[in-house]
């Protein structure tokens, strides 16, 4: 049953280029590696790269049944079999081989994927194969993976089929891709037309792509979520880039990041978008405010060293004051008083003379000898130097929310251990730390490698997620930080950029579509289209990257703002109440002092009364 239907299901390639407009299925998978590395050794490639290597059913079936014998033959048990032993058989003798009810258990027991798909076998019988179903789509001349058949569970189609099968006017591509708000997002799971199904820039802009290169496509999301890293110990790509190579899909449209190592193996078009890798980190608390900020100027030190410098000064003055003859002069120089002289600088007059200096409001005292002239002098100078650093720092303290940020770039995450940091798993920003030359880039590898538990996330929206919780900073592209960034205002951008790359649309080696869209996107990008989509998907959206309806301008819901920035805002209450407080004690202190001054003044008066009246007695 299955052999009649391997005879009449394959097509040769010179039947293929007969069919203009039908479509058809096949058994073999012309762009299984396997069949595409037994052509290649069989000579049956032609020079067309964007054609598969075709073998005919025959051919397959032989190459299976080798495969067969050879796993069988190299299976461990076999080696360590001492029971099977060569022997001559001879046809004309009714003898069988020894060995070979053992071998054939052996055989019995092989399970591998051979050209005609799954092989293994029940009582000597090959169990139903499991065939691959691939699609011919004559308008596009491209082979598409569209289901499976067994005999038992019977065909299986994948669900992209009825589109593609439909005669297209245009050809008609399938395009991959992976969900990544805002680029690519599933916006309607259940409807079956792809630009309702799908949402994003991406997808606008492929709508847009499609329209001028002339195509129509399908969209499918790349099953095991990854964009595509080559691992060199399995010498295996994932990802999208997987998918590209095994000719699953014709183009890949997201945000895909073009590299060298990728464009070793696949085509990109011109890039769409530039960016480059960044830090994202949880915005800082913002410093609570105090009602004493003005003293944050100047250190508690420093205030403590200037009162005891005016107590020094002050008392310095007073006692030179003193020594100098020249500070001592008549109080009425019009009246000769003799040898009564008066100094001006009382301990009271030179703690007052200091203060009104160091406020910068001068006193009616002034120092006449050379010797107090100097450390006014001096004085004066110490004040100014004070004075304006305290001014210039006080604007800048009491203008600008500072915010501490523990890292500031690359570097300082690199020579810390207390925050982590890790990128999106089995992207280009992981095999940027991976394949780079710098120093930091690779310490920062080496941490991100050995770290357990992972520092890896399976997403953006995990890296995000992780961030949010605190202690960790996600290294990640620019254009979806910004994204990140305007949508949530706990999180911020740290440093620059630390590379310079752009994204594309990706096809597979040789894509006669990749010019095309080069040419498209160049078009795209004179009209300002792309940056017209950006608006849309950056500035417009909301935070699950659905469109806000009321927003007919940019809805920037969180403004960026930078750490540290100088923009200067006013002051309140909080921030300098602490000088109206000051005040309010001042006053309430010279009242009191002046109720001491009055009682002390009473007493006295009460005394000279009191003496007086004793003198008349
Ligand atoms: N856009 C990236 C890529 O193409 C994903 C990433 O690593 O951030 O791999």
């Amino acid at each position: 049953m299955i052999d009649a239907d391997f005879q009449t299901s394959q097509f040769s390639d010179a039947d293929m280029e007969k069919l203009k407009s039908f479509t058809v299925l096949e058994v073999l998978d012309p762009y299984n590696p396997l069949q595409q590395e037994l052509g290649r050794r069989m000579e049956l490639c032609t020079s067309d790269v964007n054609k598969p290597c075709r073998i005919n059913l025959q051919t397959a079936m032989q190459f299976d049944a080798m495969l067969v014998i050879i796993s069988g033959l190299m299976s461990s048990h076999f080696e360590s079999s001492r029971d099977i032993t060569k022997e001559e058989v001879d046809c004309s003798q009714f003898k069988a081989w020894n060995s070979g009810a053992t071998f054939y258990n052996y055989l019995n027991s092989v399970k591998i994927k051979g050209l005609t798909g799954e092989i293994t076998f029940a009582n000597g019988q090959r169990n139903p194969a499991n065939l691959s179903i691939n699609l011919f789509n004559s308008v596009t001349r491209n082979y598409h993976s569209v289901g499976s058949w067994t005999e038992d569970m019977g065909l299986k189609l994948k669900p992209v089929i009825p589109s593609i099968i439909l005669t297209q006017d245009h050809p008609h591509l399938l395009v991959v891709t992976q969900v990544e708000p805002p680029y690519v997002m599933f916006s309607c799971p259940h409807c079956t037309v792809d630009h309702e199904r799908y949402s994003g820039f991406c997808i606008d802009l492929l709508q847009e792509i499609s329209k001028i290169a002339k195509f129509t496509y399908t969209i499918y999301t790349v099953p095991d979520n990854n964009y595509g890293v080559y691992n060199p110990v399995t010498k295996e790509w994932n990802g999208i880039v997987r998918e590209l190579l095994d000719r699953k899909a014709d183009i890949a449209v997201g945000s895909m990041t073009i590299n060298f190592a990728r464009e070793n193996v696949i085509d990109f078009t011109k890039p769409f978008m530039n960016l480059g890798i960044s830090i994202l980190f949880k915005r800082p608390e913002e410093r609570a405010v105090r009602l004493f900020s003005f003293m944050n100027p100047l250190a508690v030190d420093i205030w403590i060293y200037i009162l005891l410098a005016y107590i020094l000064v002050s008392i310095t003055i007073w006692i030179v004051a003193r020594f100098s003859p020249h500070e001592w002069s008549n109080p009425h120089p019009c009246v000769d008083t003799g040898c009564v002289v008066q100094n001006d600088f009382t301990l009271a007059n030179s703690f007052w003379f200091a203060i009104g200096t160091l406020m910068q409001q001068g006193s009616d005292l002034n120092p006449k000898a050379a010797s107090t002239r100097i450390i006014g002098g001096i004085w004066w100078f110490f004040t100014l130097i004070i004075i304006s650093s305290y001014t210039a720092n006080l604007a800048a303290f009491l203008t600008v929310q500072r915010m501490a940020t523990p890292i500031e770039n690359a570097e300082d995450l690199a020579d810390q251990s207390d925050i982590h940091y890790g990128t999106l798993a089995d992207g280009s920003t992981m095999t940027f730390f991976r394949d780079s030359k710098i120093e930091t880039y690779q310490k920062m590898w080496r941490y991100m490698e050995s770290k357990k538990p992972s520092v890896f996330t399976q997403s953006y929206e995990e890296g995000v997620r992780r961030v949010l919780e605190g202690n960790y900073a996600f290294l990640c592209e620019s254009a979806m930080l910004d994204y990140f960034v305007q949508k949530d205002c706990n999180l911020t951008q740290i440093g620059g950029i630390l590379d310079s790359k752009g994204y594309g649309i990706a096809t597979p080696k040789g894509s006669k579509w990749r010019d095309r869209i080069s040419q498209a996107i160049l078009l795209l990008q004179e009209k300002s289209i792309i940056q017209m989509l950006y608006d849309k998907w950056w500035k417009n959206s909301l935070v699950d990257g659905t469109l806000d309806p009321d927003s007919p301008t940019p809805n920037l819901k969180c403004p960026k703002k930078d750490l540290g920035s100088s923009k200067a805002s006013a002051l309140n209450v909080v921030n300098i109440g602490g000088v109206f407080v000051v005040l309010l004690c001042g006053l309430a202190f010279a009242i009191l002092v002046a109720i001491l001054e009055f009682m002390l003044k009473s007493k006295k008066m009460k005394i000279i009364k009191i003496t007086r009246q004793l003198s008349y007695q």
